[in-house]
């Protein structure tokens, strides 16, 4: 059972005056985790200590920060192990699947220690008795808020950037995971100046009055709902808002590909980390010529899965984060049979403990359908039938998000069409995941707004100032 602390102006245990919440295990209801709740207060005394140790950070020389980084990488290799497997307990993903979202923390922070300092402004070129140049500087206090559902890697992205650069980060992880982010927070904070890093704990009141302060970057990472509270809170305050947020990102199978194939891209998209990642396959369009072969491959495939509590070894299916998500899961499902899909596999609640949910596959949807165009976030494969790559393109561009989309197709002008037509920040032909090291998009509409990956997120973090310089009275120096 782990005991959760929050730390604030550098010291460990402080405060959790409003309250306690306990985290269950979602394979067996077990308790995992008991966390403490910040108060309102404590928020506000956390932000103020924290503006209290900014200008000493910022003032640090880059090399010297990266150097704390690197530390701070070392520091949550060593804790690796115990990271995946709070990781596990708290939100029941498979345990191979825990160690690599931490070893990507891991890889990221070192990422961000290598490109932190050597990072500069562009000089201009003005008149020749004067200097003109643009240097980045940190913005100075940063609350980081992070979802649960990769909650290491996630949040080694955020802390790594905004610390690298300067800035003061106050962290806030998900109340579903706090045992994994209080791991991680006292493995960097081991290698860093006391106060440079607060965490704060509890769930979305906490992430509500800290969004709600006078600080200088809320970056958040989880659902739209959340996000667009954030942005509120961030045009009230003045602080400059990113957001990471949610998506139905879809899948469209072209008449010419093997359904098979397509079919083992589609489960892999739908249900790896029982479809809780943010650039899940969450709809699918695929072209009538091979759409049943397509659904009947797609269905052996989601039987075939081995599902198990994550800390089992095999496990290729854990159980949802809770109970609470599986209903939302179930709902949407019931709902889509309601108005006439049909399911193939899955689609059931199963009897026992925890919150697990079958691999589900529905076929006869149709793109109005809440399955189909909502968030779902669980192991649901919904089918569209399309007549043309373009119906399935029209589909896949109408959504309220835009986070990222797939098409798979052996047309070379589709693929061209493809990236060209879906207005989303990740684009990906003939692969649902993958992608090069270091890459990084805009989400668009619903799915958030900023950078929130890449070297990209070091430029968010920082704010250039522009700077023009002449010898007194117009002459030369
Ligand atoms: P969530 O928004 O409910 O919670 C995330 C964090 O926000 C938590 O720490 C929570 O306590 C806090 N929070 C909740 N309400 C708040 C409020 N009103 N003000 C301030 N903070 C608040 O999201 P979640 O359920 O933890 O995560 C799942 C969602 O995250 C999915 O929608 C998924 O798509 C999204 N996600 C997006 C990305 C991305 O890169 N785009 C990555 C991972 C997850």
């Amino acid at each position: 059972m782990y005991t959760v602390a929050q730390l604030i102006g550098g010291v460990w245990g402080a405060g959790g005056e409003g309250g306690e919440l306990v985290v269950h295990d979602p394979a067996d209801g077990s308790p995992v985790t008991t966390v403490p709740v910040a108060t309102a207060d404590e928020v506000a005394k956390a932000v103020e200590a924290a503006r209290g140790a900014a200008a000493e950070w910022a003032a640090t020389a880059p090399a010297e920060r990266a150097a704390a980084l690197h530390r701070a990488a070392d520091a949550v290799e060593a804790a690796a192990d115990e990271l995946a497997q709070a990781t596990t307990a708290e939100m029941g993903k498979p345990l191979d699947d825990a160690r690599g979202g931490v070893a990507a923390g891991i890889g990221t922070l070192r990422q961000y220690a290598e490109l932190g300092p050597v990072r500069g402004g562009r000089t201009l070129h003005g008149a020749s008795s004067a200097l003109d140049f643009m240097a980045p500087e940190p913005r100075g206090v940063v609350a980081a808020i992070t979802p649960w559902n990769d909650p290491v890697a996630v949040s080694c992205g955020l802390l790594g950037a905004a610390l690298v650069t300067g800035n003061v980060v106050l962290y806030k992880p998900s109340e579903r995971t706090p045992a994994t982010g209080w791991l991680l927070a006292r493995a960097l904070d081991q290698a860093l100046p006391a106060g440079v890093l607060s965490l704060l704990t509890g769930g979305a009141e906490v992430g509500a009055a800290l969004a709600g302060q006078d600080v200088d970057v809320v970056a958040h990472v989880g659902s739209t709902a959340t996000g667009r509270a954030i942005a509120a809170a961030g045009a009230r305050t003045g602080a400059k808002v990113l957001l990471e947020n949610g998506g139905s990102d879809p899948l469209v199978v072209d008449a010419d590909v093997d359904p098979v194939w397509a079919a083992e891209q589609a489960a892999l998209g739908c249900f790896a980390n029982a479809g809780q990642i943010c650039v899940a396959v969450e709809r699918i369009y695929v072209h009538r010529d091979v759409a049943e072969d397509f659904v009947d491959a797609l269905v052996g495939r989601a039987e075939a899965l081995a599902v198990g509590p994550g800390r089992d070894p095999g496990t290729q299916l854990g159980p949802l984060v809770d109970r609470r998500h599986r209903d939302h899961v179930h709902g949407q499902v019931t709902a889509a049979v309601a108005e006439g899909a049909r399911v193939r596999t899955g689609g059931t609640v199963p009897d026992g403990p925890g919150a697990f949910y079958p691999a589900t596959v529905v076929s006869d949807c149709r793109h109005e359908m809440v399955l189909v165009r909502e968030e779902t976030f669980g192991p649901v494969a919904p089918v569209v039938v399309v007549d043309s790559f373009s119906e399935g393109l029209r589909c896949a561009a109408d959504s309220p998000y835009g986070l990222a989309a797939t098409v798979l197709t052996g047309s070379m002008s589709h693929a061209h069409r493809a990236w060209r037509e879906l207005p989303v920040g990740t684009v990906k032909v003939n692969a649902v995941f993958g992608g090069a090291p270091g890459g990084a998009a805009q989400p668009r509409r619903g799915s958030g707004q900023g950078f929130g990956y890449g070297p990209e997120l070091l430029d968010e973090f920082s704010a250039v100032k522009a700077v023009h310089i002449e010898a007194p009275g117009g002459g030369h120096w």
